[in-house]
């Protein structure tokens, strides 16, 4: 236990918060130092090809141990944490035996980790738990699953008897800004299919996420004086306000929960010259997803006809379901259930109502489904990560090496 927890201690030490208004790959310098420490380490442990670009993708491979023909599969997590919040100065501290109760994260600010409201913490009961200080988030998303990989593949090579084929090792940059998968070299890292290990809760399996797109509009007004704009003027707030309420009201986030998709208006300004309205899309139907831009074409069409052509829309496709890349291939999925549940957990399938970066590198030819890392309460200074989790983690990447060689 205690090799897993150093490793991942290691890791959350070090800073790499990505940041989105960053032009480069990494996007922030910090991503360096700990990206040049895995390489440390995944020669270190005995991994061949440890390769690193120039824009910090990491890739190793262990060789195949038998004989017969084994697809190669492939492991990737992501070294930075999110912008939303600081992963400077990351402090963790370790909670043994967790009794069920209130842990105190910093007693100065008052910060509580309490299971009256993440109930979450009632299944680690006698557990180890790694937290925050209560200043920072923790980094479990996805330190955790960078030291599950390693772990996992230091366990094969020390462990010759058990039989694997050629397994792949990815670590990218920049998830948290939507940009992991963009650089990634899907003929370099040459997988027949991989995992990202960067789920939340254990037995986490995910091969379904939304449809998603953006959509920016501008709405050019026309200001008159008010007391003589009759038939005249154009209050560019009031088309705005026009067209947000034809969206339909139930079909956002805070009324739709499983597989409902949503119109989100997330920001919205105006004067009467001029107002932006940007919404996003989401939903894991297709056809429902290609039938929610065109509701939004149309409600922009009708309004342009009473506004003579105010309105402009672009609307942009941001990612997909991997579910259509997956079903062909679906014993990817079998796989890693099967592997859970010979280690004792209950796979827990359920669409995720986001994107991942396996869904980018499924359409990029890379099937890709998520597998839990461990961790709960991401993004910020509750974030926390049984142990224990991260140790069955390991046990479900041997297991899906081993079974994969079976077939
Ligand atoms: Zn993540």
């Amino acid at each position: 236990m205690q090799n897993i927890i150093d490793r991942f201690i290691g890791y959350v030490k070090i800073d790499t918060q990505s940041d989105a208004s960053s032009k480069t790959t990494p996007s922030t310098k910090k991503q360096w130092v700990l990206a040049h420490k895995l390489v440390e380490e995944l020669e270190q442990i005995g991994m061949q090809n440890v390769t690193i670009d120039e824009n910090a993708y990491i890739m190793a491979t262990l060789p195949s141990n038998v004989d017969h023909e084994v697809p190669t599969i492939g492991f990737i997590s992501h070294f930075d944490t999110t912008p939303d919040f600081s992963g400077t100065n990351v402090n963790p501290q370790i909670i043994k035996n967790y009794d069920g109760k209130d842990i105190i994260l910093n007693k100065e600010q008052n910060i509580v980790l309490s299971p009256q409201y993440f109930e979450d913490l009632l299944l680690y009961k006698g557990q180890t738990l790694i937290t925050t200080d209560g200043t920072t988030l923790l980094g479990a998303d996805d330190k955790a699953g960078v030291a599950e990989i390693i772990t996992a593949m230091e366990y094969l090579i020390k462990h010759p008897e058990i039989k694997h084929g050629r397994i792949r090792v990815g670590f990218t940059p920049d998830e948290e800004i939507g940009r992991g998968a963009h650089k990634f070299d899907v003929p370099a890292f040459g997988a027949e299919w991989a995992y990202t290990m960067d789920g939340s809760q254990i037995g986490e399996l995910e091969y379904e996420n939304f449809n998603a797109a953006e959509a920016k509009m501008s709405i050019s007004g026309k200001s008159v004086h008010p007391g003589y704009a009759k038939d005249k003027m154009v209050n560019a707030i009031v088309v705005a306000n026009e067209i947000v309420s034809r969206l339909p009201k139930n079909e956002v986030p805070e009324k739709t929960t499983d597989r409902d998709g949503f119109f989100h208006v997330h920001h919205m300004n105006g004067e009467i010259e001029n107002a932006e309205i940007e919404l996003i899309i989401r939903d894991h139907d297709r056809t429902k997803f290609e039938e929610r831009k065109l509701l939004l074409e149309h409600i922009v069409q009708n309004l342009n006809k009473s506004y003579n052509d105010c309105i402009t829309l672009k609307i942009h496709d941001q990612y997909y379901n991997m579910r259509e890349k997956i079903e062909p291939v679906f014993h990817i999925v079998e796989i890693a259930k099967e592997a859970m549940q010979a280690i004792g957990i209950q796979p827990i399938i359920k669409p995720i109502r986001g994107g991942t970066d396996g869904s980018q590198l499924s359409f990029m030819g890379l099937p890709c489904p998520n597998i839990f890392a461990g961790g709960h309460n991401f993004h910020g200074k509750y974030e926390y990560v049984p142990v224990e989790s991260m140790q069955k983690a390991v046990k479900v990447i041997v297991k899906i090496c081993e079974l994969t060689a079976k077939k």
